[in-house]
C-alpha cells in the first residue's frame, strides 16, 4: 500500500478506525452500510471512468508543466480586468493561509469577528470611494452586480407611483460587452425591456424606470455623468453607475451626483486576473434600499456586555431567505477576495491609492502624447487609464502580437488599451515602439513621466476617502502582518476544528490543491486573451468539464456560473431555452418541494417561472401523490421540477426515479440541486436518477475552500437535449450552438478556482472519489449512532440509515428553556463551530462531518454534544442564568475579578478535558442581532457615532 497516496491524506478515518466505527453502528463492512443506505435501483454498476490518481508530488509537477502552456503576455486589454500587484504580505497571510481560506460564512458571529471586521473595512472602502450610504460585503462579478442593480431598481419602481408598471431600462452603449450580455440574460425573463443607446442622445422625457452608465466607458472616455444623473433625477429615472474602482480615486464619487446604485469589481485592488476570476464585485446604494440589497451586509451591533460586535445585518440576511419573494438569489459571494481587496486598501491607504492612480494616469497621458507625436489620433478627450486610437487595427495587432503584447481591437479601425499598476516606463516605451513600427516611423523614447490631468473638470474628485484609522495605520509589513493575524485569531476555521455544516460540505482543502493558485502563469491571464495564450487553462478546464460530466452521468458541462445559485439560474434558463426551441413558450411552472433551499425558488422567479410548492411527507420525503397531482394539474405549462438529492433532509428517496418519470411524462425537465453531491460521487449520479440538469457546488463537494463565504464555482452539467443551450459569452466562443446569453462576466467563470477541483479529482481518481463518498456516509452514520439516546435524528432512509448528513432535533429542549441557538453558542465553548442551524427544519441542527474528519475529531464533537445534553438536563425554563444561555464565554469573563454565575469558571470554559489542550476563545459575548438591525451601521463609523445610536 502506498502510505502516501492522496486518498489517505484526504480521508480522515484510518482503516482500524473504520472497522471500529462500523462495529459501533453494528455492521461488518462498508459495503453493507452502502447497501443499507442507497437504494439498489440507483446504484452505479461500474466504476467512474477517470485517470489513475496522481500523488501530490506528481500532481504539482503536472500542473507546473501545464502552467507553462499559458503565455502571460503583457496585457492591456482592460474591459474590467487589469494586471495588478498583490502585496506579498496579503498573498502569504491571507490567500495562502487556511486560517482565512477555510473559514465558513460568518453566520456564527462570535467566532467570526476577524473576517467580519475585514468585510466591514471592505464596505467602508466601497462607501467612501462610491460616495454612497450603504454597501454590501461583495457580489460575484461586475456584470452580475450590474444585473442585480437593474433588478433592484426594477423592484423598487413600484414605490414611485409615476414609475409603477414602467419596464424600460436604458443601457449606455459604452457598457462593457459582458455586462450587456448579463443584462440581457436577466432582463428578459422578468419582463424588463432594454434600450441600448448613446448617453448624449438620451431622451429624459421618455418613460424609463432606470438607466445604467459605465464610468469611464468601455472605450475609456469619461462622460459627464453628473449632468446625466441630474437630468435623470429630475425625470425620476433611477441611475446605476458601473464604476472602475481604482479610477474613483481620481473621479468624483457617483454618490456625490445622486446616483442610486454604484457597482463594479475590486479586482484591481491586488487580485490576480486568474483568467476571469474569482474577484469581488462591490454594490453600493442608498439607505432607502437597504432591504432590497442583494448579498450580505455586515453591520455593527453590541454583545451581551454592551461591547461593540459585528455580525451579518438585517434579519433577512440574504435575499434568498425570502424564497419566491426574493429579487436576488445570491448566497455564496466572494468573501476571501473582498478580504484581500480590503487589505490592499488598508496597506496602501488613501495616499498610496492616490500615488498608484496618479502614476497610472500620468503614464497614460504621457503615452497619449507620444502616440500623437507619432501621428496617431487619440479619441478620448477625458480619460483615466484607457486610450482609444483610430487607426488600421490590423497593422497594430500584427506588430503587437509579434512583440507579445495584448491590446484590444473592438473593430477594424480602433485600438483601445488600458495602463495598469504594473506598467513601467519600459513598458510605455515598448508600447510606443509598437505603434511606431506599425506606422513605419522612428520610435520616440520617453525618459520622464509627465504630470497630467486629462479628466473632465466636472467629475474630478473633490471628496475625501478612507479617512478611518484602519486605512491610515498598517502601512509597514510588520504592522499589516500583525493586523491580519489579530483578525485571524478571532476566527474559528478548519485549521482549528471540524465545521460540520450540513449541506455545506466543509471538507479538506488540500495545500497541494491550493498551491498553484499563487503561481504567476495561472494568475496573470486575462479572460479575453487570445485562446492560443491560454492553452494551459483550456486543457484543465476541458478536462474538468469532462470529469464532471462523467461524475454526473450527463453529456456536457459549463463551468461559467460562479456560485451554486448562479448554477441554478443558469440551469433553469437552459431549460427555458430548450422549451422555447420546441415552441413551448408557455411552459413556466416550476415545482419545488417545501424543504428546498431558499435559492431554488429565488432562482426560479429570476428565470421568470412561477413557483408551485409541493408537500413533504412526515418522513421527510417528497409527497409523491401531491407531486403527481400538481404535475398533472399543470401538465400543459410544466417547465421543471427542482429537487435536491439526497434530499435536504439527508435521505436518499427511493421514489426518485418515479418522481423524475412523473415530471417527464408531464412535459417537464428535472433540475437537480447538486449541493449534496458528496453523497453521490461514484455510487450514483444525477443522470442515473433521471435528472436533466444539475449544478455542482465545487466549493462544497469538490474541495474549493469556502473562503469565509466565497468564492464558489457552480458549474452546470446537462443531458444531451440541453447541450445546445449552455451559456455563451460575448467575446470568447464558449457554450452550446444555440447558447443562452452570459450567466457570469468571464467565459469560464472563476477559472482560477477551478484548478482546485481539477487537482482534487486528479489526485483521488475514481477509487478515491468513491471511497470518499462511502466514508462521508460512514462518518455521518457513526455520529448518528453515537448521539442516539441524547439527540433524536429526524428522518432516515428505509433501512434506518442517514445519508452523508443528518438532522438532529433540538425542539424538545424548549421544555428546559433551551433553543437551538443556545446549543450552537455553547458549542463554541467546546471549540466547535455549530452545524447548520434551523435549515431545513426550524429548531434543528444539521450535521455533516464529511470524509475528511478523523474518528478522533468526530469523537470529540460527539463528546461535546453529549456533554451539552447533560447540561441541558440540568437547567430549567425558569432560570436563564445558565451555561447555555450565557454562552459563549469569553476570556474576559473567565478572568474578570467578578464571577457572578451559578456555575464554575471551569465548567464554563473548560467543560471537557480535550478543551484544555487547544482552547479557542470567542472574542465577544453573544451578539445582539435585533439591536444592530434597529440601528444599521455598515461602515467603520467612529465609536462615538455607535454609542449615540
Ligand atoms: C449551498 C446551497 C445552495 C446555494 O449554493 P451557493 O453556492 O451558496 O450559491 C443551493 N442549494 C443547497 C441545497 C445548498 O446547500
Amino acid at each position: 500500500m502506498n502510505t502516501n497516496a492522496f486518498a489517505l491524506r484526504h480521508i480522515g478515518p484510518r482503516e482500524d478506525d473504520q472497522k471500529q466505527m462500523l462495529n459501533t453502528i453494528g455492521l461488518e463492512t462498508l459495503d453493507e452500510l452502502i447497501y443499507e443506505t442507497i437504494p439498489d435501483d440507483i446504484r452505479l454498476k461500474k466504476e467512474l471512468n477517470l485517470d489513475e490518481p496522481m500523488t501530490e508530488h506528481e500532481y504539482l509537477l503536472h500542473i507546473h508543466d501545464l502552467s507553462k502552456k499559458n503565455k502571460a503576455y503583457k496585457t492591456y486589454i482592460g474591459l474590467g480586468y487589469h494586471p495588478t500587484i498583490l502585496p506579498a504580505v496579503i498573498q502569504r497571510n491571507i490567500l495562502e493561509n487556511p486560517g482565512w481560506y477555510t473559514a465558513y460564512t460568518p453566520y456564527q458571529a462570535e467566532i467570526a469577528q476577524g473576517r467580519l471586521e475585514a468585510l466591514l473595512n471592505f464596505q467602508t472602502m466601497v462607501i467612501d470611494l462610491t460616495g454612497m450610504e450603504i454597501a454590501n460585503a461583495s457580489l460575484l462579478d461586475e456584470s452580475t452586480a450590474a444585473a442585480e442593480a437593474m433588478s433592484l431598481l426594477f423592484a423598487v419602481r413600484e414605490r414611485d407611483q409615476k414609475k409603477a408598471g414602467i419596464n424600460k431600462f436604458f443601457v449606455s452603449e459604452n457598457i462593457l460587452p459582458q455586462t450587456l450580455s448579463l443584462l440581457q440574460t436577466r432582463a428578459n425573463p422578468i419582463g424588463i425591456e432594454l434600450v441600448i443607446g448613446k448617453e448624449e442622445a438620451f431622451d429624459f422625457s421618455e418613460a424609463f424606470f432606470g438607466a445604467i452608465l459605465q464610468y469611464p466607458g468601455k472605450d475609456g472616455q469619461i462622460t459627464d455623468i453628473k449632468s446625466f444623473i441630474s437630468q435623470a433625477s429630475d425625470a425620476r429615472i433611477k441611475v446605476a453607475v458601473a464604476a472602475d474602482f481604482l479610477s474613483l480615486v481620481k473621479l468624483e464619487a457617483p454618490g456625490q451626483f445622486g446616483a442610486d446604485v454604484v457597482i463594479g469589481t475590486t479586482q484591481r485592488f491586488g487580485i490576480p486576473m486568474g483568467y476571469g476570476g474569482p474577484h469581488a464585485a462591490y454594490f453600493a446604494t442608498k439607505e432607502a434600499y437597504k432591504r432590497d440589497l442583494p448579498g450580505r451586509i455586515i453591520g455593527v451591533t453590541k454583545d451581551a456586555n454592551g461591547n461593540r460586535a459585528l455580525r451579518m445585518a438585517l434579519q433577512t440576511r440574504e435575499q434568498h431567505i425570502k424564497r419566491d419573494k426574493a429579487t436576488s438569489n445570491i448566497c455564496t459571494a466572494q468573501v476571501l477576495l473582498a478580504v484581500m481587496a480590503s487589505m490592499y486598501g488598508v496597506y496602501h491607504g488613501p495616499k498610496g491609492l492616490k500615488f498608484i492612480a496618479n502614476k497610472i494616469h500620468n503614464k497614460t497621458a504621457t503615452l497619449a502624447r507620444a502616440l500623437e507625436k507619432l501621428g496617431y489620433k487619440q479619441l478620448n478627450t477625458s480619460y483615466f487609464d484607457t486610450l482609444q486610437i483610430k487607426t488600421k487595427a490590423k497593422k497594430v495587432k500584427k506588430v503587437a502580437t509579434k512583440k507579445k503584447v495584448n491590446l484590444f481591437y473592438p473593430d477594424s479601425k480602433t485600438v483601445t488599451f488600458s495602463i495598469n499598476e504594473t506598467t513601467s516606463i519600459r513598458d510605455i516605451n515598448y508600447l510606443i515602439a509598437i505603434f511606431a513600427e506599425a506606422a513605419n516611423k522612428e520610435t520616440i523614447t520617453i525618459s520622464k513621466i509627465e504630470q497630467a490631468n486629462n479628466i473632465l473638470e466636472t467629475v474630478q474628485r473633490q471628496s475625501d476617502f478612507l479617512t478611518d484609522a484602519v486605512f491610515n495605520t498598517h502601512h509597514s509589513e510588520t504592522e499589516l502582518m500583525r493586523y491580519i493575524k489579530s483578525l485571524e485569531r478571532k476566527d474559528l476555521a478548519l485549521n482549528h476544528s471540524m465545521i460540520s455544516l450540513g449541506s455545506c460540505t466543509m471538507k479538506l482543502n488540500a495545500a497541494s490543491e491550493m498551491l498553484p493558485l499563487s503561481w504567476f502563469k495561472w494568475g496573470n491571464i486575462h479572460p479575453f486573451a487570445p485562446l492560443k495564450q491560454a492553452k494551459g487553462y483550456l486543457t484543465i478546464l476541458k478536462e474538468l468539464e469532462d470529469q464532471l460530466t462523467e461524475i454526473t452521468g450527463f453529456a456536457a458541462t459549463s463551468l461559467q456560473p460562479n456560485s451554486g445559485a448562479q448554477g441554478e439560474f443558469a440551469g433553469l434558463m437552459v431549460i427555458k431555452a430548450y422549451h422555447e426551441s420546441r415552441n413551448d413558450h408557455h411552459r413556466n411552472i416550476c415545482l419545488i418541494p417545501s424543504s428546498a433551499h431558499g435559492t431554488n425558488p429565488a432562482s426560479a422567479v429570476m428565470a421568470g417561472m412561477k413557483v408551485v410548492v409541493t408537500k413533504s411527507t412526515a418522513e421527510g420525503n417528497i409527497d409523491v401523490d401531491d407531486l403527481r397531482e400538481k404535475a398533472e394539474l399543470h401538465k400543459d405549462n410544466l417547465s421543471a421540477l427542482m429537487v435536491t438529492y439526497p434530499s435536504t433532509h439527508g435521505v436518499y428517496e427511493s421514489a426518485i426515479k418515479e418522481i423524475t418519470k412523473i415530471i417527464h411524462d408531464n412535459g417537464g425537465q428535472v433540475y437537480m440541486d447538486g449541493a449534496n453531491m458528496n453523497a453521490q460521487v461514484g455510487l450514483t449520479n444525477p443522470g442515473n436518477i433521471g435528472a436533466d440538469v444539475c449544478h455542482l457546488n465545487l466549493h462544497k463537494t469538490f474541495a474549493i475552500p469556502h473562503g469565509g463565504g466565497g468564492p464558489g464555482v457552480g458549474p452546470i452539467c446537462v443531458a444531451k437535449q440541453l447541450v445546445p443551450f449552455l451559456p455563451g459569452s460575448p467575446l470568447v466562443k464558449v457554450g452550446g450552438k444555440q447558447a443562452i446569453t452570459a450567466i457570469s462576466a468571464a467565459p469560464f467563470g472563476s477559472a482560477l478556482a477551478c484548478l482546485i477541483s481539477y487537482g482534487y479529482i486528479k489526485m483521488l481518481g475514481a477509487q478515491g472519489l468513491t471511497e470518499s463518498t462511502k466514508i462521508a456516509i460512514l462518518n455521518a452514520n457513526y455520529i448518528k449512532q453515537r448521539l442516539q439516546g441524547n439527540f433524536d435524528t429526524l428522518y432516515s432512509g428505509e433501512r434506518g440509515r442517514a445519508a452523508h448528513e443528518m438532522i438532529v432535533d433540538c425542539r424538545p429542549f424548549k421544555a428546559n428553556g433551551i433553543e437551538v441557538t443556545d446549543i450552537a453558542k455553547r458549542l463554541m465553548d467546546y471549540g466547535f463551530h455549530a452545524p447548520t442551524v434551523s435549515f431545513p427544519v426550524a429548531g434543528t441542527l444539521m450535521i455533516e462531518p464529511t470524509e475528511s474528519e478523523s474518528k478522533a475529531e468526530i469523537d470529540r464533537f460527539c463528546d461535546a454534544m453529549i456533554s451539552i445534553k447533560k447540561e441541558i438536563d440540568n437547567v430549567t425554563k425558569e432560570d436563564a442564568n445558565n451555561l447555555l444561555k450565557n454562552a459563549p464565554h469569553t476570556l474576559h469573563m473567565i478572568t474578570a475579578n467578578d464571577w457572578n454565575f451559578p456555575y464554575s469558571r471551569e465548567a464554563a470554559a473548560f467543560p471537557l478535558e480535550y478543551v484544555r489542550d487547544n482552547k479557542f476563545w470567542p472574542s465577544v459575548r453573544r451578539v445582539d442581532d435585533a439591536y444592530g438591525d434597529r440601528n444599521l451601521i455598515c461602515s467603520c463609523a467612529p465609536i462615538e457615532t455607535y454609542a449615540e445610536a
